[in-house]
C-alpha cells in the first residue's frame, strides 16, 4: 500500500491510498485501503492519517480515524499514531502495520508494529524546490 498525506498551498489537507492488497488475498476482497477511517482519513480542521498493513485487522479498528480524532483532542501526531496502533495490538499481538499522521501545522509521525523499523518519505516545499528525504522509525 502507498499512503500519502499532503497539505496544499491553500492549507487543505488531503489523504490518499493505493494498494494491490495483501498477498494471497481472497478474490474480491476489498480490504481497508478503500475505506475512510481505516486506510486513510483527513479533516481540514485537524490533520490526516494513512495506514498500511494487515487490513483485515485494521478495518475493525479504523486507525486513521482514531489518529485524527486523537489529534483533535490535543495529542501530537506521534502520540496519536501510537495510541491507534496500541489499540490494535491490545487485541491482535501478531498484527503488523504502520500508521502515519500529519497535523495542520505540518508536524508528522509514524508508528508501526510487527517489523523492526519502517521507512517513509517526507517532502517539504522550499524556495529552491522540494526538500525530499527518507526517514526511518523503530517500530513499537
Ligand atoms: N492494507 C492492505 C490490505 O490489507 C495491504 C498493505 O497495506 O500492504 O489490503
Amino acid at each position: 500500500t502507498i499512503g500519502m498525506i499532503a497539505i496544499d498551498v491553500d492549507k487543505q489537507i488531503h489523504a490518499g491510498t493505493s494498494t494491490n492488497g495483501l498477498t494471497f488475498k481472497i478474490p474480491g476482497r476489498v480490504g481497508d485501503t478503500a475505506f475512510p477511517g481505516a486506510g486513510a482519513y483527513a479533516d481540514n480542521e485537524v490533520g490526516a492519517a494513512t495506514a498500511t498493513g494487515n487490513g483485515d485487522v485494521m478495518m475493525r479498528f479504523l486507525p486513521s480515524l482514531i489518529a485524527v480524532e486523537a489529534m483533535r483532542s490535543g495529542k501530537t501526531p506521534a502520540e496519536a499514531t501510537e495510541l491507534a496502533i496500541q489499540r490494535i495490538i491490545k487485541h491482535y499481538k501478531d498484527f503488523s502495520g504502520a500508521l502515519a499522521a500529519v497535523n495542520r501545522r505540518g508536524e508528522y509521525a509514524l508508528s508501526c508494529y510487527g517489523w523492526k523499523e519502517f521507512s517513509f518519505v517526507v517532502s517539504s516545499p522550499v524556495k529552491s524546490g522540494p526538500n525530499t528525504r527518507i526517514e526511518t522509525v523503530k517500530c513499537l
